[in-house]
């Protein structure tokens, strides 16, 4: 598993949440759009299946 960087729903209700990689300044929640919490999560490492083979 890896800790990755996410900001959440303040919501606890709401189960909403983005990768800060992929959250823009000021993120709002995509479901509420209420304020979002920063915090850390913890997933398992992304695969990548994309191996270039280059002839
Ligand atoms: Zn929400």
């Amino acid at each position: 598993m890896s800790i990755v960087k996410i900001l959440k729903c303040k919501n606890n209700e709401c189960k909403a949440w983005v990768r800060e990689e992929f959250a823009t300044p000021g993120q709002t929640c995509p479901m509420c759009s209420g304020p979002m919490l920063r915090t850390m999560k913890h997933l398992p490492p992304l695969v990548k299946k994309v191996k270039s083979t280059s002839r």
